[in-house]
């Protein structure tokens, strides 16, 4: 591609069975428009809803910026209209945040200095396992220790974490996060923000430290009672860690006199940790006392405006889990201490959640059971009876209207030329806790499984054991470990070879399935027939199949990297 030239970037990746993605444009003006804002120009044919092409301006070309097919290539088999409209999202999104010299070392991902790539001449440098730190403790007895304050597991996704190595315990519900947590916690955030971006979200980032003064504002300071962890600088000045911030943000909005309703809507977005003075931390990852979270707040210029932003952020969240696959309830649910006049929760049914959902089976009527009168167990839209379930909440949505606005003097000026308070919403995403409940929903009693999107590896690669009969396949894996680096740059990064080839295979497939990456590829004895077959672990459809060199290859070229 040429620097100073409009750069034509397909957006028809190539996948399996044919040679383009025919992108449905469901609501095409608006995604058209959605792409428009961010500089790129709409191909004509695009607005009937046919093949799509956009064509990126020379301006948001860098010197030195090279960009090839392979590196936008993806795969799209089967994908719904707005899972094509976020992986594009995301595709544009990684590739104009790439720095020149990113690009370059895409490109040529086998010259990367890493520590954590075991170098040997002539060959590509592989990521193994024995270099990484992560400290296993897989019996059941020394997890009880480590949480031996409390002396219980309270659950799946606490046990399972901290035998793989994801969490190790700190203090009362304060973990560690291991790498291999921190991967995915990254990834999902890279979803967040693609969910959160395609309706116009802007990210910041507020302090932790938050001003008593603010909270007093709002009489929150009391209100919050012991939830609030406190503390004093040198000067005697209160503060709070933060555990939510409709005061800060409201007070830097208002901080800004010369707003126009022209300006507005404001969508403002964060993802940070949260501190939260919990009585009883428990769950691990699900109840704890410092924990990420995405929390965004919105502003808009009428009651109208406001509501449309509060169902953009709800269809956004409905497609954030669509694309994790993870089963969730929209319920209806209590403002709490946030306040407000209308909230939603985003509920994960399951059995360890310590919330109690009534749900009604003949119309789409759910609710937290907190906001119903108990006297009457009946759905108040077609009287049917109600079924009981528990839920992890994984997000909560708020319409405040001008409960903050008005507090800190947060407006605008109107059509007419008058000031205006503006119309606000909240927004939070628990994003360690979508991680623990998503473990917790998806795995086994003894064995971890990822939304496909968030594994922190896709590929783990199992050589032969050490003076073994097939330990002649060792290079043959080497081989189709630097093919996959050659065919498939888009999983630059995700394959993991285990060489710990002191253990059997047995053993090693054994901790590969406990941790549940999507694909483990083992190299057996038919590794040494010709051509060699390899063993490959499918981890979403619990198969296991032959393949040989170009076969693996076909298969992981459907893997959606995020
Ligand atoms: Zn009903």
């Amino acid at each position: 591609m040429m620097v100073g030239e409009s750069l034509v970037v397909s957006l028809c990746l190539s996948f399996r069975k044919a040679s383009h993605v025919r992108l449905e444009w469901g609501g095409a003006r608006a995604h058209s428009t959605l792409l428009h804002e961010r500089g790129f120009v709409i191909g004509e044919k695009h607005r009937r809803g046919a093949e799509g092409w956009a064509r990126l301006p020379a301006h948001a070309c860098r010197p030195g910026m090279a960009v090839t097919r392979a590196m936008l290539a993806t795969t799209a088999v089967g994908m719904s209209a707005s899972l094509c409209r976020a992986v594009m999202e995301g595709l544009l999104t990684r590739w104009r945040t790439l720095p020149a010299q990113a690009t370059c070392r895409l490109q040529l991902s086998g010259s990367i200095p890493c520590g954590l790539h075991h170098c040997a001449s002539g060959r590509r440098k592989r990521l193994v396992l024995s270099r990484m730190f992560q400290p296993q403790n897989l019996r059941e007895d020394q997890v009880l220790s480590l949480e031996g304050r409390s002396g219980e597991l309270t659950c799946k996704s606490q046990r399972l974490m901290l035998q793989v190595g994801l969490i190790h315990p700190a203090s009362p519900g304060c973990y560690h996060l291991l790498p291999y947590t921190v991967r995915a916690m990254e990834k999902l955030v890279r979803v967040i923000d693609q969910e959160m971006q395609a309706i116009g979200g802007q990210k910041v980032n507020m302090p932790s430290l938050s001003s008593a003064e603010l909270w007093r504002a709002t009489n929150r300071w009391d209100l919050m009672g012991k939830e609030l962890l406190r503390l004093r600088d040198r000067h005697g000045k209160e503060y709070c860690l933060g555990p939510t911030h409709e005061e800060a943000v409201t007070a830097l909005v208002a901080s800004q006199k010369t707003l126009s309703y022209k300006q507005l809507p404001f969508l403002l977005y964060q993802v940070t940790r949260k501190f939260r003075d919990e009585p009883r931390p428990r769950f691990g990852l699900l109840r704890g006392r410092e924990f990420y979270m995405k929390d965004m707040y919105t502003f808009d210029s009428s009651t109208e405006a406001a509501w449309h932003t509060y169902s953009l952020v709800c269809g956004a969240y409905c497609s954030l889990f669509n694309r994790l696959g993870l089963p969730f309830v929209k319920v209806q649910a209590d403002v709490g201490s946030i306040g407000g006049m209308m909230s939603h929760e985003f509920q994960l049914p399951v059995d360890v959640g310590e919330d109690q959902l009534a749900i009604c089976p003949s119309c789409s009527f759910s609710a937290n059971m907190e906001t119903l009168d108990l006297s009457q167990m009946n759905c108040p839209v077609c009287q049917g009876p109600l079924t009981k379930t528990k839920g992890i909440e994984v997000g909560h949505t708020f319409y405040l209207g001008t409960k903050y606005s008005s507090i800190f003097n947060a407006q605008f000026t109107n059509v007419h030329g008058k000031p205006s308070l503006a119309e606000m919403g909240c927004y939070g995403l628990g994003v360690t806790r979508i991680l623990a409940a998503a473990i917790e929903v998806l795995s086994t009693e003894d064995c971890i499984r990822w939304p496909g999107l968030l594994a922190p590896y896709q590929v783990c690669l199992i050589p032969p054991k050490r003076g073994s009969k097939e330990e002649g396949a060792t290079e043959l894996l080497g081989s189709l470990h630097d093919h996959i680096a050659e065919a498939l740059p888009q999983l630059h990064g995700e394959v993991l070879l285990d060489d710990r080839t002191h253990l059997t295979i047995g053993n090693r497939l054994k901790d590969a399935n406990k941790l549940g990456y999507p694909f483990v590829i083992i190299a057996g004895k038919r590794a040494l027939e010709d051509p060699s077959h390899f063993e490959v672990w499918c981890q979403n459809t619990s198969e296991v199949v032959f393949l040989t060199k170009e076969g693996v290859v076909e298969l992981l070229s459907t893997v959606q990297v995020v």
